[in-house]
């Protein structure tokens, strides 16, 4: 039996669900698919799109899309003509005309293929009056058009827009998914031996999202600027497990100036925290851990790290946080951070 959506990594629901009601016939005519910034809610929304205009999607020995047939051509090339992409491009939000322009074509039958799909990204961008006047689409779509609704917040979508679509949710990948997918790109397995630190803080930084490791592994300079908050990140990770505030206060000269970067890294120490919660509440070997790219490297901290030392340093890092924010000076916010963290030795 062909594959469906062979080249989507995870997201078994999807596969299972979705695909499967495009084979049978009986899909939704509206999805919207939730996900942050990366998290694959274009390459779901391509998949989608394409499968319900592959001529061979009804044929279970065909992988779904089938990529063969004239219609998963046109897609491939982008010369297919009914697939329509609304975004808000550079403005703030999409106003209602883009919705008005939508419903002025909406009865006119496709052209490549039987179903028109309409792709809108950042639905949760759209005015309150464009989700009115799409709200009126939905209700009364034809039987060949399609809605798939990218967002990274569906709150923001009116409750009746909801109840009309199914909603999918991206899925985040742990850090051996991740390693995966960037293995199986074009020259990922090569970049994975030649630079296995560069390779490492992709899959680490990228928080799950397959989107933002491969940009991560392809975009140079950011890269190498994030692969340094990573081993910065790593290093206060390793510091905060022993007892001595010196070789941390030491620390201070070498990061960053600004507030924002210095809140990335506070970030990654979260995560790496995080990960060192999970295993000490869990004996899987398969683990899901986010900051960490192997569970050699996470036991390895873990091991002088109890459980409430744990929660304390997340308690404290949330506070230093807050307190840059609130603008309170890098060195301030780092000093009493550390001296809190520290302080956990006396709570025991
Ligand atoms: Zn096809």
């Amino acid at each position: 039996m062909g594959n469906i959506f062979s080249s989507l990594i995870g997201n078994d629901i999807i596969k299972n669900n979705i695909g499967k009601d495009i084979r049978a016939g009986h899909n939704s005519h509206a999805y919207i698919i939730v996900g942050d910034k990366g998290s694959g809610k274009h390459t779901i929304a391509e998949l989608i799109a394409s499968a319900v205009s592959c001529e061979h999607r009804f044929d279970s020995s065909y992988p779904l899309p089938c990529g063969e047939c004239l219609n998963c051509r046109k897609i491939k090339k982008d010369i297919f003509t009914d697939i329509v992409r609304i975004s808000q491009g550079d403005k703030a939000s999409i106003g209602v005309d883009a919705i008005r322009t939508i419903r002025e074509g909406l009865y006119v039958t496709p052209n490549d293929s039987d179903v028109r799909t309409y792709i809108i990204e950042g639905a949760d961008k759209l005015t309150p009056q464009a989700q009115n006047a799409l709200l009126l689409t939905l209700e009364e779509p034809p039987s060949f058009a399609l809605f798939l609704l990218l967002c990274e917040d569906q709150t923001k979508l009116l409750e009746t827009i909801r109840s009309r679509a199914q909603i999918i949710r991206c899925e985040v990948f742990s850090s051996a998914e991740v390693a995966r997918f960037l293995k199986r790109m074009p020259g990922g397995e090569e970049l994975s031996r030649k630079n296995p630190a560069k390779f490492a803080a992709a899959v680490s930084l990228s928080g799950g999202s397959l989107g933002k490791a491969e940009q991560l592994l392809r975009g140079s300079e950011e890269g190498s600027t994030l692969l340094k908050s990573r081993e910065t990140a790593a290093k206060l990770i390793s510091l905060l497990s022993g007892s001595k505030s010196s070789p941390l206060l030491k620390m201070l000269p070498s990061l960053p100036k600004s507030a924002e970067d210095v809140k990335s890294i506070l970030y990654l120490i979260d995560n790496g925290i995080r990960d060192l919660c999970s295993l000490k509440r869990s004996d899987e070997c398969d683990m899901f851990l986010v900051f960490f790219t192997s569970i050699e490297e996470a036991l390895e901290c873990a091991s002088d790290m109890p459980y409430r030392k744990l929660l304390h340093i997340h308690d404290c890092i949330c506070t230093a946080l807050r307190r840059l924010d609130g603008n309170v000076p890098v060195k301030t916010v780092y000093t009493d951070m550390v001296f809190s963290c520290l302080k956990h030795k006396r709570l025991v």
